[in-house]
């Protein structure tokens, strides 16, 4: 990116030159077309500046979190933005002040100008909802504290919370913060102990759950609020507009993943029988069934990942495995590195992936994961120009999920050891119940609870959990023993704070790469060639096009109720693969 930090500098600077250079050109876009490829070019300039600066800080700084020098930089970096985001707001409204039908002619007639259209048209698109200069400027004014519930949110649940003490039954009292509560029900193979854990951490919710209630009534009011004055009819239309998905794409979700809940039920009845528990509760969820100690290196890793997607082609293969040998890459857990896996995509430059690879099978696929979404970024950026390079997070989750799937396929493929197979099978059945059956449930607790708004009725703790606990009956049936205290996971979801309506993508990504995995390796050889050829060109798209558009035209159509049960059959087959395992296992 940068060779030493005076290049960053001058990058800094050159970004700041830029600045100055664009609110010059304010109040020239009526004069044609040229003015306008103008701005655009060097609104572009600017852009691929910005990635540069960000991430040749945002990487060192997450290597090295305790670096102070660093943080600094970083903070200049926002303040920088800040001000690039107040020198160019008088761009859209002026160029929607063009009539769309000359400036579509102005397009039609400037070649230069073609790489634009999508972007440009789709400003109009959503003029619709801006309202006049006197009601923007009100709006904006609300928005000064449209953060409050986040914030609140914060406060309540990390500055001011008091995490409970317990005393497990080997006589140690540990304290429960999240990552505590985490751990012992991952690796505590005694019931009662998770249940006296699970007891104490859901009461700590449950002692401020009137506050919390009051907190998410603020996010409620304040959807309810951006949609009227927008004049959306309601909240989820309001915020699916500015990627064009329809509310069936939600509505079809939550409906048939309420439908397909069977194989959801079957999975856990079996852990039930293969834990040896007379009752299964939510808190039972994370035991490990088998111990393993096998172990997956990074480089054993990295050639299971790399050879699992050689149905993608010599092309897809040759360019994941330069990345993946590359310098771009950072392995190993170090002191002061951030945790987690992340990929940061620099145009012109190429993706950058940070990983904590810890040898486990979990490590393997994250890095399966993690790799598809480089993949997604390198090929949508060497095939798109700046403008239309980055893809939304609604196609985002099927690349990554794509690739865990070819990995899962290629390591079942090679092992017939029942013990390593079970495993294999047990991720990709945790993978299909933490990302689309409980993302599914969030999705559909968002949306009551939103409508209950919108017909004007009360938002109380009361209320609220029960919406979470009719939810969790209907998802788990008789396979589960719900415990009453589960009815306040709602309070602390963070997700559902910080960004409403944003959790369904992670279902409906995973459904869509459950249809194109089928479809790429399944069939006669013809259509299977095809639908790669579709995949690789929905992965060469970057945001080309509406999200929803991008997928159809690589044979998903998300509005339709068989791809969503392309994931409760795939879960169906899993489970009982599963079972069959288990019988053969002493
Ligand atoms: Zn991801």
């Amino acid at each position: 990116m940068y060779a030493n930090w005076e290049a960053w500098e001058r990058g800094m600077k050159d970004i700041d030159d830029k600045i100055g250079a664009f609110a010059e050109l304010k109040g020239s876009l009526k004069n044609g077309p040229d003015a306008v490829l103008k701005a655009y070019q060097l609104f572009d300039q600017i852009g691929m500046l910005e990635y540069k600066v960000y991430g040749y800080t945002a990487l060192q700084r997450d290597v090295d979190t305790r670096n102070q020098e660093i943080s600094g930089k970083f903070q200049r970096v926002m303040a920088l933005f800040a001000k690039l985001g107040t020198a160019t707001a008088w761009f859209t409204p002026e160029l929607l002040s063009v009539p769309q039908a000359d400036m579509e002619r102005w397009i039609d007639a400037t070649p230069a100008l073609q790489p634009y259209r999508f972007t440009i048209v789709d400003n109009y698109r959503q003029q619709k909802h801006v309202l006049d200069e006197k009601g923007e400027r009100l709006l904006s004014y609300a928005a000064q504290f449209g953060s409050t519930p986040k914030a609140a949110f914060q406060e309540l649940s990390t500055s001011d919370i008091k995490f409970p003490l317990v005393t497990l039954s080997d006589g140690k009292e540990i304290k429960l913060t999240p990552g505590a509560y985490q751990s012992v029900l991952a690796t505590n193979h005694k019931q009662a102990d998770r249940g006296k854990a699970f007891d104490a951490y859901l009461k700590t919710y449950a002692a401020t759950n009137n506050t919390y209630a009051a907190i998410y009534n603020g996010v409620l009011q304040r959807g309810w609020f951006n949609a009227q004055a927008r004049n959306f009819p309601s909240t989820l239309e309001s915020n699916l507009d500015g990627n064009a998905i329809p509310v069936s794409v939600v509505s079809t979700l939550v409906d048939t993943a309420r439908k397909g809940t069977a194989p959801l039920q079957r999975y856990l009845k079996l852990r039930k029988k293969l834990l040896g528990l007379t009752e299964y509760h939510l808190y039972d969820g994370s035991i490990p069934i088998y111990k393993t100690d096998q172990i997956y290196t990074y480089a054993d890793s990295r050639d299971s990942v790399l050879a699992s997607v050689a149905p993608l082609g010599p092309d897809y293969v040759a360019k994941y495995r330069k990345f993946m040998t590359g310098k771009q890459v950072d392995v190993y857990e170090s002191e002061g590195k951030r945790s987690g896996a992340y990929v940061m995509g620099i145009y012109g430059v190429g993706p950058y992936m940070l990983l904590n690879h810890n040898d486990t099978q979990d490590a393997m696929f994250t890095l399966a994961h993690e790799g598809g979404h480089a993949m997604h970024t390198l090929l949508s950026h060497e095939s798109q120009p700046f403008v239309s390079a980055a893809y939304t997070i609604f196609v985002a989750e099927v690349a990554s999920t794509t690739n865990e799937r070819f990995l899962l396929s290629h390591l079942l493929q090679k092992t017939t050891d029942p013990k390593e197979r079970f495993l294999l099978l047990q991720h990709a059945v945790d993978s299909i119940v933490g990302t689309f059956y409980t993302q599914a449930l969030f999705a559909d607790y968002e949306l009551q609870a939103h409508q209950l708004v919108e017909a004007g009725k009360p938002i109380t703790s009361e209320v609220l959990s029960n919406i979470y606990l009719k939810l969790l009956k209907d998802y788990y049936g008789d396979a589960v023993t719900v415990d009453e205290l589960y009815k306040y996971t709602w309070s602390r979801v963070p997700h559902f704070y910080n960004s409403p309506y944003y959790v369904y993508q992670y279902a409906t990504c995973f459904a869509s790469s459950a249809k194109l995995f089928k479809d790429m390796t399944s069939g006669s050889p013809s259509s299977r060639s095809a639908a790669t050829e579709r995949y690789l060109t929905l992965l060469k798209s970057g945001g080309n096009d509406h999200p929803m558009k991008q997928l159809q035209k690589a044979g998903v159509d998300l509005s339709k109720r068989e791809t969503v049960q392309a994931v409760v059959d795939q879960m169906e087959e899993l489970v009982a693969q599963m079972e069959a395992e288990a019988a053969k296992i002493q």
